[in-house]
């Protein structure tokens, strides 16, 4: 295989057609990128792109609003990025996809975070005019929005940036009274007492969604509940025995329930241990299954079962509350009736749960259905009041060695302890909260309007993606108490409602919420704090006097659920939403308060689906945080890497289940990027100076162009497909394989030697260059939505324009002829025997006998039934090699043979001949040629094809 040396006198190197383009290897992300963003909003993109796709289909992805208080987070990012990438895919699919971003501005954290500065200034909150003390919560939330727009734009989010919606624009804030205004009209908005998650420390009710549960210490109490009255002589006298993790609850006691199918035992104490609170000779009323766990926790010592009985045969009866004859004016000597409930559980305690109506859920429904009090017994801010005789004044954390004294001295301690255990907190303050019973607004679940039912109902015409979305709201929205809508707050749109002082009933007057909603849109709701706003709303004729003025302000939840109210219709935008996208935390969320807002005020979701995505973990799968040292920020991988980066790591991510990122994750999508950008700029090198003059018909490409088109259709039905379901999950991961295993290894590889070596107008360069060129349009459009920069990029290294973008065009439209099922069949089989060849030429080079594949000319061994699959010089195309020959004869010893391939067999053989300078195959052709004596006789069409000046 050595050349003469008269082979070497011409050198050939720049008759050969390598790729030559300006698109450049490097991506350079973080340098490029600004400057794509400054292009597109100097063409006024977004603007333009609107303009074009007027006479669309709208698609309508309804913007969850972030929170304004703080610069982008991961979660952030990665939420914008997949709303990003369905907004521009279903645009590109043919829709006109109008994408109004926004903010939720009310709210606790802001206000927290405004009254912290007052603190550390030593200014007293209370001491400054609610209407500074907004004003200034709304300078807070203006600069945060404005920091976060740019940071969204930065990570390439396209939409209408310059007109977003926030909950504190006063037409939002109207809007938002007037959608209160709708419950109040419609009934389902009242006034009630009810028991509500309340933060002490933050004195304000808090929404389910506004509490996080971690470990607590909490002190337990067992008590004495002595027998007053009962169905069975024997009962009488003993004492029921309860055991609470909230002894502070105690003076708010009414009843105490047991199960009715739940055994009972009646114990006979005879001996306890030392340090117990129990009397010998006395006997107690516990839960079977429970008792052996109490006779450790009492220190009982030794005792006889008299009897078991089941709770229903307690019907009836009455006991005496722990603390009778304790506190002022016998303020515990009410009768304690003992009653049903199916919540009471054998799983720990005693088999008993003391009812405190004001304190908890169960036990408020419990005292609705027979009809006990609700005694107000703590303060907001977490105090007992008056009606907790014998301990006014002291904080409810603080209570519970009172109570145990005052137990004591009643003879109806039975023990006391401690307990770790997950418990719920303010996520704000991080300080727990209680179970609390005050006057709030709510939207009733269940009266006429039928809210439950109808969102029930709702729910199964909604598409979730994934489909367990669909469980987790239907079981939360099944479960739900009534929705609280009220907070003790400031910075928020306020319950517009007037209260008649004589009836206690809202005042249902739609004259005065149009006053409320038109000044609102005017002056925002300002307009309700400011002095004589009562006089104004309500009226000639009304008395302010006789009208009480509520300043409760409405939940944020309720706010960000009336989105839909004034982003949809006012901007001519479809109701329902095609889509609601969010975190899989949502669906108590903001998905939730849509639901339910949208189904009480308008019958129906405010959404057609429900995408929901996982949150972002670090690479070892923790949550991220400070102290870790483990937070992956938006902004620095911008100035790492570009938000290209960023956003093929959200696609190529699972996004149903949560993500992972971290240096090392963001190297291998960099190396992955690289990759795409290569075959790109592969794509465009081979390019160079292609027309449409030079495209070959499908029928006339040789069958490895068509088997690539056919691929090509492939991917376009999984695209299309993702842009209907929403699901676009692996879809990125295929189109990466496909750049990677189908194009580079394969298709790229072969077609080389043609494209860089045939006369440039020989049919099979040609076709080559035909499918080149679908390539680049597929590729460049299918990024698009991902690699927003590299794929504009991409797209004007080809058609440079001043006023284009490949934002402005659409996917392309491949003909449903080059989907051909029977020819991908038989290309599978030709790669999978190709493995044959490629292992037999892997070993010859192992082995010294060859350095390149074109070096070779295999034999290669087919079953009959392949024989006739390929010709020979195709399979040497396919293979690389320079030659090659078939046979149906069996293979010899020793040949390279594929597992499960049974008769297909490759025989190594080099390739006779010269190797031809300028392509680098070895034929006997080389040396015939007197011109060019070192080239193939190809080669020497090509060369002697080319203007003098370049041959
Ligand atoms: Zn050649």
């Amino acid at each position: 295989m050595t050349d003469s040396p008269a082979a070497e006198t011409r050198d050939y190197r720049g008759t050969v057609f390598l790729p030559q383009t300006s698109f450049p290897m490097r991506g350079d992300l973080p340098k490029r990128e600004p400057q794509w963003l400054e292009r597109w909003r100097r063409l006024a993109l977004w603007r333009r792109l609107r303009e074009q796709s007027r006479e669309r289909e709208k698609f309508v992805l309804h913007d969850g609003p972030p929170y304004a208080n703080g610069p982008l987070h991961i979660g952030h990012a990665l939420n914008k990025i997949l709303k990003d990438v369905i907004n521009r895919a279903a645009q590109m699919a043919g829709r006109d996809a109008d994408y109004i971003p926004g903010w939720d501005c009310h709210g606790l954290p802001i206000e927290w975070k405004v009254e912290e500065e007052y603190r550390a200034k030593g200014r007293d909150k209370d001491a400054v005019p609610v209407l500074d003390f907004r004003a200034e919560c709304r300078a807070y939330a203006a600069h945060w929005l404005d920091v976060q727009r740019e940071e969204f734009q930065r990570l390439g989010v396209f939409g209408d940036w310059q007109h977003p919606y926030a909950t504190m624009d006063f037409t939002a804030e109207a809007a938002i009274a007037a959608e209160i205004g709708k419950f109040l009209m419609n009934g389902s908005l009242y006034r009630g007492l009810r028991p509500v998650m309340w933060s002490p420390v933050e004195k304000t009710a808090l929404a389910e969604a506004e509490i996080e549960y971690h470990d607590h210490v909490s002190h337990t109490l067992w008590a004495r509940f002595p027998v007053l009255r009962a169905g069975a002589e024997d009962l009488v006298g003993a004492s029921v025995v309860i055991w609470t993790t909230t002894p502070w609850t105690i003076p708010g006691n009414r009843a105490v329930a047991y199960g009715e199918e739940i055994d009972y035992a009646l114990v006979h104490v005879e001996g306890v241990a030392e340090g117990s609170h129990l009397r010998a000779g006395e006997r107690l009323l516990v839960a079977l299954p429970l008792l052996p766990q109490f006779e450790k926790d009492a220190r009982l010592a030794a005792h006889t079962v008299k009897r078991v009985l089941k709770g229903a045969e307690l019907a009836g009866a009455v006991a005496a509350h722990p603390l009778r004859g304790r506190g002022e004016q016998g303020g515990y000597d009410f009768d304690v009736p003992l009653l049903p409930g199916d919540f009471v559980t054998t799983e720990a305690g005693t088999g008993f749960v003391h009812i405190a109506p004001g304190h908890g859920e169960d036990d408020f429904n419990l005292g609705r259905q027979f009809g006990l009090p609700v005694p107000e017994t703590v303060n907001d801010d977490g105090t007992f009041t008056v009606q907790a005789p014998g301990f006014t004044g002291l904080h409810v954390f603080k209570a519970h060695d009172a109570v145990y004294a005052a137990c004591e001295a009643a003879g109806t301690l039975v023990a006391k302890g401690k307990l770790t255990h997950s418990y719920p907190h303010s996520w704000r303050s991080k300080k727990p909260v209680i179970f609390r019973a005050t006057p709030q607004w709510f939207i009733a679940m269940d009266d006429a309007n039928a809210i439950r039912a109808k969102a029930l109902a709702a729910i199964d015409a909604t598409r979730f993606v994934p489909d367990q979305g669909r469980n987790r709201i239907g079981s939360m929205v099944a479960a739900r108490p009534d929705w609280c809508i009220s907070r003790q707050r400031a910075w928020g749109v306020p319950i517009a409602v007037f209260v008649d002082r004589r009836t206690g009933e809202p005042l249902r007057d739609p004259a005065v919420m149009e006053r409320i909603t038109a000044a609102f849109a005017a002056e925002g709701a300002d307009a309700w704090y400011k002095p004589g706003a009562a006089a104004r709303f309500l009226g000639e004729g009304r008395d302010p006097a006789d009208y009480e003025q509520v300043m409760d302000i409405v939940d944020v939840w309720f706010e960000s659920g009336s989105t839909h109210a004034f982003v949809l219709w006012p901007r001519g935008l479809p109701f329902p939403a095609d889509l609601y996208l969010e975190g899989s935390d949502q669906h108590r969320g903001w998905f939730h308060s849509s639901l339910l807002e949208s189904v009480g005020t308008r019958g129906v979701a405010p959404f057609r689906a429900v995408l929901t995505h996982g949150f972002v973990l670090d690479e070892q799968g923790r949550k991220m945080s400070k102290s870790l040292g483990n937070v992956t920020a938006p902004q620095d991988v911008m100035k790492q890497y570009g938000a290209d980066i960023l956003r093929l790591w959200v696609m190529n991510s699972d996004t149903a289940e949560d993500l992972r990122i971290g240096p090392e994750i963001l190297k291998q999508q960099a190396e992955l990027y690289r990759r795409i950008r290569n075959t790109l700029r592969w794509l465009l090198g081979n390019l160079a100076g292609f027309t449409d003059a030079e495209t070959v018909p499908y029928a006339e490409l040789p069958e490895l162009e068509r088997w690539v088109l056919h691929r090509l259709t492939e991917l376009d039905a999984r695209i299309r497909s993702a842009v209907e379901t929403h699901d676009w999950t692996g879809v990125y991961p295929e189109i990466h394989n496909f750049c990677a295993t189908d194009l580079s290894a394969f298709y790229f590889d072969i077609r080389k030697d043609s494209l860089y070596c045939d006369p440039a107008d020989s049919p099979r360069r040609r076709a080559a260059r035909t499918v080149l060129d679908v390539l680049h349009r597929c590729l460049a459009a299918w990024l698009a939505p991902v690699l927003v920069f590299t794929a504009e990029e991409a797209w004007l290294a080809r058609f440079p324009s001043e006023e284009g973008s490949v934002h402005l065009t659409d996917f392309p439209f491949l003909p449903a002829g080059w989907r051909d099922e029977a020819l991908a069949e038989k290309w599978t089989r030709i790669r999978e025997i190709r493995r044959a060849v490629t292992g037999a030429l892997e070993r010859a080079r192992a082995a010294g006998e060859i350095g390149a594949s074109l070096q070779a000319a295999p034999v290669l061994h087919l079953p009959a039934g392949d024989a006739g699959l390929l010709p020979p010089e195709t399979w040497a195309e396919i293979c690389i090699t320079s030659g090659l020959t078939l046979s149906t004869a069996p293979a010899p010893e020793g040949a390279f043979t594929v597992e499960d391939m049974p008769g297909v067999a490759c025989a190594f053989a080099p390739a006779p001949g010269r190797k031809c300078e300028r392509c680098w195959r070895v034929l006997p052709e080389v040396g015939a040629s007197p011109r060019h004596p070192s080239l193939c006789l190809r080669c020497e069409a090509a060369v002697e094809a080319l203007p003098r000046a370049a041959a």
